[in-house]
């Protein structure tokens, strides 16, 4: 299985993941985390792009949604892997990230979308939802989306996700490190059977 957790800078999704692995740990799966941007050349590459500090002029906002696009098809045979096995990758973000903050004046979302059409469609997506000025005060990176009005558009983009695409939850991000993780089990849990 291949399951996402999504949702703006500071929502929650690395520390869930790793919440989630220990459970599903403990229920003998076998999970591997994954992580967008990745380790890869290209995902350093925009790591380095995404810091305040130092972002450089010369790669535009379109040059980066494809070198987003090409770092996450280092992932692609992986995830297939798991995708025909009982193992499960849990994935702190995907090209549902890609959708939502790549969403600008400069960009053609539905060409965004294209360039992504490669990479595999996620057996669950979980949105944690949690409003701009919450997320803010847990960031702590110096990271060029982290501004209020960019989160709160990019938020707004995450819950447009609810309406159109399959397999999509929303999670209220706002509770306790450990409530929202509960829920996100009980969500697992019932999917898994188990
Ligand atoms: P993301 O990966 O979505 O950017 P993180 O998991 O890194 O978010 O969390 C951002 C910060 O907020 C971390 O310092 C983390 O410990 C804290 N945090 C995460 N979830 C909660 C929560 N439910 N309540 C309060 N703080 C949280
Ligand atoms: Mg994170």
């Amino acid at each position: 299985m291949y399951i996402v957790l999504e949702g703006i800078d500071g929502a929650g999704k690395s520390t869930q993941t790793q919440l989630l692995k220990e459970w599903l740990t403990t229920k003998n799966y076998e999970t591997k985390i994954i992580v967008e941007p990745t380790n890869s050349e290209i995902g350093q590459l925009i790591r380095k792009q995404l810091l305040k500090e130092e972002s450089t002029n010369d790669i535009n906002q379109q040059m980066l949604a494809l070198l987003f696009a090409a770092d996450r098809l280092t992932l692609k045979q992986e995830i297939l892997d798991a995708k025909n096995s009982d193992k499960i990758i849990l994935s702190d973000r995907s090209f549902y990230s890609s959708i939502c903050y790549q969403n600008n004046e400069s960009i053609d979302i539905s060409w965004v979308a294209n360039i992504n059409i490669h990479t595999p469609q996620p057996d669950l997506t979980i949105i944690l939802d949690l409003n701009e000025q919450d997320a803010i005060k847990r960031c702590d990176k110096e990271e060029v989306f982290e501004t209020i009005t960019f989160l709160e558009k990019t938020r707004k983009n995450y819950l447009k996700l609810l309406k159109t695409e399959k397999n999509i939850i929303k999670i209220d991000a706002t509770p306790s490190t450990e409530e929202v993780q509960e829920e996100i089990r009980e969500k697992i849990a019932t999917i898994l059977k188990i």
